[in-house]
């Protein structure tokens, strides 16, 4: 029973004190009467009515205002009741109406199967998974007038016969795409209920992935296979000519050497790779003078082109390039450019390093005239491991990995890097890369 009841009681018992009111006025009119038949004096027959006039009264009145009183605290009581269920209500519309947009927008599908296979819900990515039309309206309407898998139908069978959760993988062809999915069919609620519920998973991503682990192995096996063997073939060469033909011998030791450098190169640009494939969560960003960087990438490299006879040159402009990045990345980004441009640029070339204000970026240019990429390699040239000469022994000593490692690190900064080239002319690489929010100043 609730409180309102309660009152209600309350009040009623509450009136009955009424009564005396309606006693005391036939009081006076007894003692009136009796007065008057009697004839008794007047002065008390006035006394006696007065008295009980008064008591009458105050009677009267102390039970109107008590049922006042209890009136007020039931609407108010009544007030606070229908508050609280408003407050209920609000508070079950939002959960209901949170719980159908989180189901409208997941990414998995999801299907509620009741009696006889009737579809009781599904939601919209469920349909997309299962290549059906968003419009189509399937509740209330038997699964399988639109889905037919045997494989599914088994597993729900299954389900239904409380065979517990079964698991399946299908592969949907919808229109030209090939879409594998991951499905969980589980029995809910008491047996009798006989309530499905299917949760269906995309597993287009996780293929991609998976392929890419494979390649990224077989890749590097090759990789890491090639300059091993070499090292092995030298090695028993050295170990015939050693006593017979030292020169001989002492030719094959430096080719073992260069075989190991190139062993090292692969797995520091290996491990450069999978920092910049890390993310931002492994760069330490600050404001970096793009020129002081260039400065110190000419440093190193600045000999080898002086060896090719290459004229390398640096143009910095009149403001100072203040990017938003980390300066070691900056550096690895500065030297496979660069590096790349004296690697690919045959002797008395021409290089010339630039920095332009790109608006919101700094687009570091490194231009050269050497060899020059054919548009087919352009569009490959930043995968990892790609080499446009695939000869591994090739004295260039390249490792396919730089330009993949320039890319991931140009990105991770929230850049772009772009490559124009004509082969037999050159080539011209852009990294663009954010400017700090500071302006020209290092904060
Ligand atoms: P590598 O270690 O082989 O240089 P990169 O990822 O740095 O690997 O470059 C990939 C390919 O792009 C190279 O094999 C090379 O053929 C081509 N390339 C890169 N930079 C230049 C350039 N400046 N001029 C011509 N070709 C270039």
């Amino acid at each position: 029973m609730n409180i309102a009841d309660d009152l209600k009681k309350t009040t009623r018992l509450n009136e009955e004190p009424s009564l005396p009111t309606i006693v005391g006025f036939a009081s006076i009119l007894i003692v009136s009467g009796i007065f008057v038949v009697f004839d008794f004096s007047s002065k008390l027959l006035f006394l006696v009515n007065a008295t009980i006039s008064l008591i009458a009264l105050f009677q009267t009145h102390s039970s109107a205002s008590r049922k006042r009183q209890r009136l007020e605290d039931f609407q108010r009581i009544q007030a606070e009741e229908l508050r609280e269920w408003q407050a209920r209500w609000q508070r079950l519309y939002q959960e209901t109406q949170d719980a159908t947009s989180a189901l409208v927008r997941m990414r998995d599908g999801v299907i509620m199967i009741g009696q006889d296979y009737q579809v009781l819900l599904i939601n919209p990515a469920a349909k997309r998974l299962l290549g059906l039309p968003e419009s189509l309206d399937m509740t209330k309407r038997p699964f399988r007038d639109s889905v037919r898998y045997p494989e599914l139908s088994r597993a729900m069978n299954a389900a239904y016969q409380g065979k517990g959760t079964q698991k399946l993988k299908l592969e949907i062809q919808d229109g030209e795409i090939k879409r594998p999915l991951k499905l969980r069919v589980d029995h809910f609620g008491a047996i009798s209920d006989n309530h499905l519920l299917i949760t269906v998973r995309d597993e287009t991503e996780s293929h991609r992935v998976d392929a890419m682990r494979r390649e990224f192995i077989a890749n590097i096996s090759h990789e890491l296979k090639t300059p091993l063997a070499a090292i092995k073939g030298y090695a028993e060469t050295v170990e015939l000519a050693i006593n017979d033909d030292p020169d001989a011998a002492c030719h094959f030791m430096k080719q073992i050497h260069g075989q190991c450098l190139r062993l090292e190169r692969l797995i520091a640009d290996m491990m450069q790779l999978a920092r910049a494939q890390a993310g931002t969560g492994n760069l330490n960003l600050s404001d970096v003078s793009i020129t002081e960087t260039i400065h110190e990438s000419l440093k190193s490299l600045q000999h080898v082109a002086e060896s090719k006879n290459i004229s390398l040159v640096f143009n910095p402009p009149k403001e100072p390039p203040i990017v938003r990045a980390d300066p070691e990345a900056l550096l690895t980004i500065c030297n496979n450019l660069i590096s790349n441009a004296v690697r690919y640029t045959p002797e008395h070339g021409n290089i010339s390093v630039s920095c332009k204000d790109e608006t919101e970026y700094w687009g570091l240019t490194v231009e050269d005239n050497g060899v020059g990429i054919s548009e087919t390699d352009q569009k490959r040239i930043f995968e990892r491991f790609y080499r446009v000469d695939k000869r591994a022994d090739s004295s260039d000593g390249g490792t396919g990995i730089g330009l993949s490692i320039v890319k991931n690190l140009v990105m991770t900064l929230g850049g772009v890097v772009r490559v124009t080239s004509r082969i037999g002319e050159g080539a011209k690489f852009q990294a663009c890369i954010p400017k700090s929010p500071q302006g020209h100043k290092i904060a």
